[in-house]
């Protein structure tokens, strides 16, 4: 399911209806994955029938979506995380130099009790990343209770972020072997905001 969706997301015929249906569906997909990565609690449930185990997750969640594309991952982690709280960063690629530089944040009060978990569909070169995990470290949040979400991957980037931050869980659909001059994943999807909002 993951590949056929990330094929959608890939092919530059996909029309801008059919590429928001799949990148909604792979966001989805993420979102159950990530669900998948905490620790659940064990509780004693009572069906009609009778007593039974059952598990819950109650931990605070604070979903940190990277402006602008990191907004499409926001339903679907929503619907899965109802009770979130949510911060957001707003880091624009500065086009010459690649680098990302931040122009908004608004966040929730944080503490290393939450278990934070941040939106951005392309890791390129790492650079927005790294930067959202140090702007969280600095505000209270705990390496091992981040999590970094992305559909697409390239190689470079990837590296990078895991050395900067071995102990942040980065779940990722998946991983592109090319970094292209200008920082785009190759072969990737293109640029996945203007594709997805109708600006390119
Ligand atoms: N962001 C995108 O949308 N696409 C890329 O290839 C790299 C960063």
């Amino acid at each position: 399911m993951k590949s056929l969706l990330i094929s959608k997301l890939r092919d530059k015929a996909t029309p801008i209806a059919e590429f928001r249906s799949a990148a909604y569906q792979l966001g989805d997909t993420l979102a159950h994955i990530t669900m998948s990565h905490f620790q659940k609690k064990e509780v004693s449930i009572q069906t009609p029938m009778g007593e039974t185990t059952g598990v819950c997750f109650d931990e605070p969640v604070v979903l940190v979506p990277i402006l602008r594309a990191g907004l499409v991952l926001l339903p679907p982690f929503l619907s899965l995380f109802p009770t979130a709280r949510v911060g957001i960063i707003g880091l624009k690629r500065n086009e010459t130099t690649a680098i990302a530089d931040q122009y908004y944040e608004n966040f929730p009060k944080l503490s290393s009790e939450d278990q934070i978990i941040i939106l951005d569909p392309m890791l390129a070169t790492g650079g927005s990343a790294i930067k959202s995990v140090r702007c969280l470290l600095d505000k209270g949040a705990h390496p091992n209770k981040i999590k970094m979400v992305c559909m697409i991957g390239a190689t470079e980037g990837i590296h990078l972020f895991k050395n900067q931050f071995p102990q942040v869980d980065l779940i990722i659909a998946q991983e592109d072997s090319v970094l292209t001059e200008e920082k785009f994943i190759y072969p990737g999807l293109g640029d996945f905001g203007d594709r997805f909002f109708g600006t390119e």
